[in-house]
């Protein structure tokens, strides 16, 4: 019996969550206990401390301190939730791992389900939002149209798509193999293709402690991953420039036809408008472009995606 047991890793990225860790330990463990997971797995929990400025990195180490199934990462500043998720994922041992928050946003109740696709054979497990939870209007209407765009860009659904997935070795060896310093986890686990099934869930509340996201940081993590993951703004420069292109003919011909008419042309007010849309049309295409630009950038630099201050 003993050598069918698996190990599956539980990974969680923690930034200030000195309120909530210790309720997700015992929340999962609980689970495993009730729902009698614990008779053919064996969970470990993979903890990064992404730079936390309160108790977290303490209570973590703690942990690994009692229980030999805690391992524990310290990051030596904050690098954000995608540096702390790979960082995890090279950590973990597990025939399976799964990604969650430590909120408890992501319910663990989901985890039996996730593990019985995972037995039937799929080698990823989407945990697809099917409420997005208590949030603001206007960042509801916002992530639905960063999510039909990039589902447009990347050709995958990810209407609902987070966080919250259970992924089979090969996913996790694939996706530790991927050399580049921008990542997007969540289209990521689409990217590299398998066999895939998704579970839904309820957002829940926030347990303890606040969100990190302010307006500001979910629009610049929003650009970030759309540049990284997709070459579709370049390509809208180009039919931005068709478009003023196609504008400049109608006024050129426009002209022509009044010249010919012996009426005498506006040119100081097409003068202008031709001027304003042409020289934003270039500076935002610049713009966009030195995004890119940016990104090959830093990757060309190939610094480090993290840097461990402490490991356990
Ligand atoms: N997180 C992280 N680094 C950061 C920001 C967040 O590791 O720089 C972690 C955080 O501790 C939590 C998860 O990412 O486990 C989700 O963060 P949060 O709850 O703030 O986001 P929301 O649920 O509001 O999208
Ligand atoms: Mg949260």
């Amino acid at each position: 019996m003993i050598d069918s047991m698996k190990t599956i890793s539980i990974v969680v990225p923690c930034y200030n969550e000195e309120a909530t860790i210790r309720l997700f330990y015992e929340t999962i463990l609980s689970l495993w206990q009730e729902q009698t997971l614990a008779e053919d797995y064996t969970p470990e929990f993979v903890f990064v401390d992404d730079g936390s400025k309160d108790e977290t990195g303490i209570i973590i180490r703690a942990l690994s301190e009692t229980d030999d199934r805690v391992r524990f990462t310290a990051f030596s500043r904050n690098f954000g939730k995608e540096a702390a998720i790979f960082c995890g994922l090279k950590q973990a041992t597990g025939d399976a791992v799964i990604v969650m928050d430590a909120d408890l946003q992501h319910p663990p109740a989901i985890i039996p389900d996730m593990l019985e696709k995972w037995k039937q054979g799929y080698e990823i497990v989407e945990g697809v939002k099917s409420d997005r939870g208590r949030e603001k209007r206007s960042y509801h209407l916002f992530s639905r149209l960063f999510y039909s765009l990039i589902s447009r860009m990347t050709g995958f659904d990810m209407a609902g798509s987070s966080d919250y997935k259970l992924l089979g070795r090969r996913a996790v060896d694939a996706l530790n193999q991927l050399p580049e310093r921008a990542t997007f986890f969540r289209a990521l686990s689409y990217w590299i293709g398998f066999k895939s099934a998704s579970v839904r869930y309820k957002v829940a509340e926030r347990s303890a402690g606040k969100s990190k996201w302010t307006g500001r940081s979910l629009f610049a993590y929003a650009i970030e991953n759309l540049t990284s993951f997709t070459y579709a703004p370049l390509r809208i420069i180009g039919l931005v420039g068709i478009l003023i292109l196609c504008i400049g003919i109608g006024l050129g011909i426009d002209a022509i036809i009044s010249y010919c008419r012996g009426q005498s042309v506006g040119g100081y007010p097409s003068l202008i408008i031709l001027l304003t849309l042409a020289t934003g049309g270039i500076l935002l295409s610049l713009g966009i472009i030195a995004i890119y630009i940016a990104k090959m950038y830093t990757e060309l630099k190939n610094r480090p995606r993290y840097i461990i201050d402490e490991q356990k």
